[in-house]
């Protein structure tokens, strides 16, 4: 029986790990445009420190759950937007299985609500996925190179498995899915304890301590700002396009690069050290972005310059003692394009 019409109702989306770094910026920009949003988060990673500006929107609501386990979302959903995951290569040692976990059976219960509530689902996926690959940049048709028993496996295969499950739920039950594969993402509301690379600098930078780099720095990775990614995931998810799209931005630096320039932007005068390179660490990175583009129109529109600034004063008003961060100019890339 078709559903019946309610020309006024306001849209819902579910979106899980909404407490998160990603998925509060995703829940915010979703009120924005109209949506009525259920966040549900276990807090394992996320923090309600991340929403409590939403806490009061009649239009916001949040559960506390772990989607691991069944999930009870009472009333009718349009879209699910499954982005509950621990992300930091930190995390792959410290929490390997709760990350197992959710990319598997969370994803698998969050598509079996899908289906039941006749929603739109999208899986945030990864450039993981591509794991240390030997094709540069990575197009989407690239099947990967992953070390399925490696400490980053659990985050690469447990990615890969639920790509392969949001398929067959896709072909399978015709559950209208997307597949958003993201490349390094930063900007406020990371973790300061995340252990990943641009918290991990600003900290040290704006603390005067040492910027750890790992290896020699010449890995490459290419760095996005979260308003882009949230702007590439809401046009993939009102697009047409049921493959697997990168989204991430195609200027692409050295590890040694985000340093220098990371000390520059917060006015520091840490030093660099170097430390050992971890186990299966990627040695370069980059999204082809061309069905981006051409799929979506597309486009990362924040250079580095300017989102770095702007992440290292949000990191710097949360800092105690930290000097005062200046408006820093915005000057060209230093960063190469390959995309
Ligand atoms: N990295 C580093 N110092 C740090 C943290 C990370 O040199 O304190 C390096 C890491 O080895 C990798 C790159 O920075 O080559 C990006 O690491 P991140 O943890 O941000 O995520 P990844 O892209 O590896 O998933």
């Amino acid at each position: 029986m078709p559903r019946a019409v309610k020309p006024f109702a306001k849209p819902r989306a579910l979106v899980t790990g909404g407490a998160g770094f990603i998925g509060s910026h995703l829940c915010e920009r979703l009120i924005s445009e109209g949506y009525r949003v259920v966040c549900m988060d276990n807090l394992r990673t996320g923090s309600l420190e991340n929403i409590t500006h939403l806490q009061e929107d009649p239009d916001f609501e949040y559960v506390h759950h772990d989607v691991t386990t069944y999930i009870d979302c009472p009333g009718e959903l349009d879209g699910i937007y499954h982005f509950a995951s621990p992300a930091s290569p930190a995390d792959f040692e410290r929490i390997p299985i709760p990350i197992l976990k959710v990319g598997a059976l969370g994803t698998y219960n969050a598509l079996g609500l899908a289906k039941a509530k006749g929603a739109r689902f999208m899986l945030a996926s990864t450039s993981e996925v591509y794991g240390d690959p030997l094709v540069h940049p990575q197009p989407e048709g690239y099947w990967g190179n992953v070390n399925p028993i490696g400490i980053r496996g659990v985050y690469d295969e447990a990615k890969r498995y639920a790509e392969s499950i949001t398929m067959a739920y896709h072909r399978h039950h015709r559950v209208d899915t997307r597949i958003v594969r993201i490349f390094n993402t930063y900007g406020s509301r990371m973790r300061p304890d995340d252990g990943r690379m641009i918290p991990n600098f600003i900290q040290q930078a704006l603390s005067g301590e040492p910027l750890t780099v790992y290896g020699d720095g010449s890995q490459t990775r290419s760095v996005q700002y979260v308003d882009d990614l949230v702007e590439g995931v809401l046009r993939l998810m009102n697009s047409r396009e049921i493959s697997p799209v990168n989204i991430g931005n195609p200027v692409e630096y050295t590890v040694n690069d985000v340093a220098a320039l990371i000390l520059e932007l917060s006015n520091s005068t840490s030093k660099m050290i170097h430390e050992l390179l971890p186990q299966d660490d990627p040695k370069q990175r980059c999204p082809d972005i061309t069905r981006a583009r051409e799929a979506l129109g597309w486009e990362p529109e924040v250079p580095a310059r300017e989102g770095l600034s702007r992440t290292i004063r949000w990191f710097a008003e949360r800092f105690e003692g930290a000097e005062e961060v200046p408006e820093t100019e915005i000057r060209p890339e230093i960063g190469r394009t390959t995309g």
